[in-house]
């Protein structure tokens, strides 16, 4: 089941021992494979030609070289602009949608040398946790596949988890990137906000997505982060930094480092079993030389509420360009523009998407602004004062459960909102506060796979995985 890594596959390539072309279509095979079952894992809406993906890449010459990502196939989540294959966000809306143009993160992988590998399901527009919410059906958990794999990047953490590819592109607006990470039992990054370019990712809430990598181990998820991260003049928060060197910093350890246990993520209600495999993690960072101290987060019980005021403000924004004049479905009987709206809407959208458009608006009308969405930005600047006070005591990282809970049955909360919106519980203020985050497999509770979280200061990438590294080296992952 498990593809060589992408470190390996690059470097096969390189030196000429495999053609260029030749893990791509392995991929294409086992991701066929991988839905040709009675219970299909359906983590792709479409697969690449391997011809054209070869078209499409901008300096594919025979794939050797100095291309950190020679021949590497990649799964690209499917709200990320492609040109030779369809951007539908999994919505009914954009099906068999082809932008004109491509995300810079795709550029930039395939200039290092990488192939996409197909487009990823989803939870429409990236809305949900468990990959339920696709208009084209949900995605399987391949280490359970009575399970959901997790959301909104289900595709792309099964793709991974299913060793169809060594790594996959993501994004994370709430957790949709750590969260199916923790599930399927991959290390899934989320990086700093104004990390990596935003231009051709289809925005949910502009001041929350950030495009982060999945890996089937550290080092593949570092080394897409690395290939994809630096400024881009196309996207205006994006920072003008240079790439980080991550891949060259993963051995460095946590010798010295101080790693913080916020209360507030490990409430007496905790699954003990969860509990058990964070003291373990945090064990195993004692012993490679890091101090550990326990931190309080305070403003973390509010994280919740004022993330879903904030995305679905922004959402609701964000999708009113989905009129059925300029992208997409256009109800064809009506005539009326008003009536254009409402009918393309109407057979566009899915029950989640339509219920946060109409929240995020309620949040933002006359009378209620600043109940709302004007509190849940005060709100948001205290969560991420209280990240500022741990950094400033000294602290390096912090360390968390990344999920409540592991995978649950499909179907199992597709009608309660609000059990679903608790999901992401420790994964919000990473977003809320613009810092980088990871989740890294930490053995399994109930069978199941069980994620660590570990977060750190803006910037901080390069430490940060080298303590994910040290986690996962003694934790039995990769060597
Ligand atoms: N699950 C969260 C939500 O539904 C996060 C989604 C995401 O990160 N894209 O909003």
């Amino acid at each position: 089941m498990t593809p060589p890594s992408a470190l390996e596959t690059a470097r096969r390539v390189r030196v000429g021992e495999v053609p260029a072309h030749r893990p791509l279509e392995e991929a294409l095979a086992r991701a066929r494979e991988a839905d040709s079952g009675s219970r299909p894992i359906h983590a792709f809406l479409s697969l690449s030609d391997p011809d054209r993906a070869q078209e499409a890449g901008v300096s594919q010459d025979d794939g050797r070289g100095s291309f950190p990502l020679a021949g590497v196939p990649v799964a690209v989540k499917d709200n990320l602009c492609t040109l030779d294959l369809p951007t539908t966000c999994a919505s009914r809306f954009l099906e068999g949608y082809r932008s004109p143009y491509e995300a810079t993160v795709v550029r930039r992988l395939r200039a290092a040398g990488g192939r996409v590998g197909g487009k990823t399901n989803l939870d429409e527009f990236g809305m949900g946790s468990s990959t339920e919410n696709s208009a084209f059906g949900p995605t399987r958990n391949p280490r359970d596949p009575s399970r959901v794999p997790g959301g909104s990047s289900g595709g792309s953490a099964a793709a991974v988890a299913a060793g169809i590819a060594p790594c996959a592109l993501g994004s994370d607006t709430g957790g949709s990137v750590r969260q199916p990470a923790a599930l399927c039992g991959v290390v899934g990054v989320k990086p700093t906000y104004g990390r990596v370019s935003r231009y051709g990712l289809v925005a949910f809430a502009s001041s929350l997505d950030q495009v982060g990598t999945f890996g089937a181990s550290v080092a593949d998820a570092a080394l897409l982060l690395e290939a994809i991260s630096g400024h881009d003049p196309r996207d205006s928060t994006s920072a003008r930094l240079p790439a980080p060197d991550l891949v060259g910093h993963l051995e460095d350890g946590v010798a010295g480092k101080v790693v913080g246990i916020p209360d507030e993520y490990v409430p007496d209600t905790l699954d003990p079993e969860i509990r058990a495999r964070i003291d373990e993690a945090s064990r195993h960072l004692a012993a490679a030389g890091a101090r550990i101290r326990r931190v309080s987060l305070p403003h973390t019980r509010y994280a919740v509420p004022t993330y879903y005021v904030l995305a679905t403000a922004e959402a609701s924004s964000n999708l009113a360009r989905y009129d059925g004049v300029r992208f997409g479905v256009r109800a064809p009987e009506a005539r009326a523009t008003q009536e254009v709206y409402e009918a393309s809407r109407s057979r566009g959208f899915g029950p989640e998407v339509v219920r946060r458009i109409i929240l995020g608006t309620f949040g933002l009308s006359a009378g209620y602004h600043d109940q709302y969405y004007g509190r849940a930005q005060r709100v948001r600047a205290l969560i991420a004062r209280d990240f500022r006070r741990v950094w400033a005591d000294g602290v390096d990282f912090l360390l968390t459960p990344t999920s409540p809970t592991p995978a649950f049955p499909l179907g199992e909360r597709s009608d309660d909102p609000v059990s679903m919106y608790l999901s992401d519980i420790f994964t919000v203020t990473a977003n809320l506060a613009g810092i980088p985050a990871v989740s890294v497999p930490a053995g399994s509770t109930h069978g199941l796979p069980c994620g660590a979280q570990l977060l750190s200061p803006a910037w901080h990438e390069a430490p940060l995985l080298a303590a994910a590294r040290t986690l996962e080296r003694s934790l039995g992952g990769e060597q």
